[in-house]
């Protein structure tokens, strides 16, 4: 049994594009520059944000961490993202979701220029996504998709299982795995909570893509024997045994879904890390489309 270590390929994503950012500096060129608005203080916001803006800092590209107040109004936090499309100085905007009720995360995704939309959640780029274009791929879709390549995982012809529908997750990776590209070609099966006979389909599956936020939820009497487990799931439960009164938990029953599983990925340690290699991947790319335009 592989396990798919986030760790291992997220460090070769990383590894490659501080390369990239190295030669721009001894060209005398600028760095990709990544913005990310936090708006509030939810904790798992905080965590994600602060990886990402690390994270960027470690791959050498220059990063703007802009915080708002949880009350902040809607107009506001858009005038916000208006100055950064028009600044250009900044390659790649992120909003971390979810955002406080009284915004419209519609809006917010809207109103990002759709060149700096590194998050890849703008009705354009997700119509480039669908039509097989040159896009900026969601961050975790796309992660999943690098941890694939990095392991050489075998997609073509294979059933693919996707559980969860999310503009986030779900949709985007059934897109990818069915596409025609190298870790691709799948049949992909998507599923969600109408789906009635979801542990039938599950046991058909090659490879099973678990992003529904319902901790430990694929069993290993859902998975068929050398099926390759994605889970993407990441749900904080309350351990009083752990120091931060919390632990992480995917969405698959890890220790006995492994047993059956050709390969897995870990939680955490898995897509996490590489959706962020998605992200800096993304705001690369945001760079050169800039820099290749100007
Ligand atoms: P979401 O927007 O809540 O979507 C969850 C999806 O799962 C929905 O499509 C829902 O179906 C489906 N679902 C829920 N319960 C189900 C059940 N019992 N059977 C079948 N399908 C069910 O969540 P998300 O944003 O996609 O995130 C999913 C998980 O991934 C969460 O744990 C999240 O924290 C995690 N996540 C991780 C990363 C990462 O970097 N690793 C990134 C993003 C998200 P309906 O559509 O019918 O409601």
């Amino acid at each position: 049994m592989l396990v798919l270590d986030g760790k291992i390929a997220a460090a070769a994503v990383k590894e490659s594009l501080k390369l990239k950012t190295a030669q721009l500096a001894a060209e005398g060129k600028r760095k990709p520059h990544l913005a990310a608005i936090l708006v509030g203080n939810n904790g798992a916001s905080e965590t994600y944000v602060a990886s990402k803006v690390k994270n960027c800092e470690e791959t050498g590209f220059e990063s703007t961490l802009i915080r708002l107040s949880e009350n902040i109004d809607e107009a506001a936090l858009l005038s916000t993202i208006h100055s950064l499309n028009n600044d250009p100085a900044i390659d790649g905007i992120l909003v971390q979701l979810p955002l406080p009720k009284q915004i419209s995360e519609q809006k917010v995704i809207e109103a990002i220029d759709p060149s700096k939309d590194v998050d890849g959640f703008h009705p354009i780029n997700v119509g480039k996504l669908v039509q097989g274009l040159s896009t900026f791929i969601p961050a975790t879709p796309y992660g999943i998709m690098l941890m694939l390549e990095h392991f050489n995982v075998q997609t073509k012809g294979k059933h693919a299982i996707v559980i969860g529908r999310s503009n986030i997750v779900g949709r985007p990776i059934s897109i990818l795995l069915s596409s025609n590209v190298k870790e691709g070609n799948c049949t992909v099966t998507v599923c969600h909570s109408h789906t009635p006979n979801l542990k039938e389909l599950c046991l058909q599956g090659d490879i099973i893509v678990a992003a529904l936020g319902r901790p430990g939820f694929v069993t290993a009497e859902m998975v068929k024997p050398g099926a390759v487990i994605i889970d993407v799931g990441i749900t904080r439960v309350e351990d009083p045994t752990a120091k931060k009164g919390f632990r992480i938990k995917g969405d698959v029953a890890y220790e006995e879904v492994a047993a059956k599983a050709s390969a897995i990925t870990p939680v955490p340690g898995g897509v996490g890390l590489m959706t962020i290699a998605g992200l800096l991947k993304n705001t690369m790319q945001a760079y050169e489309q800039r820099v290749n335009r100007s």
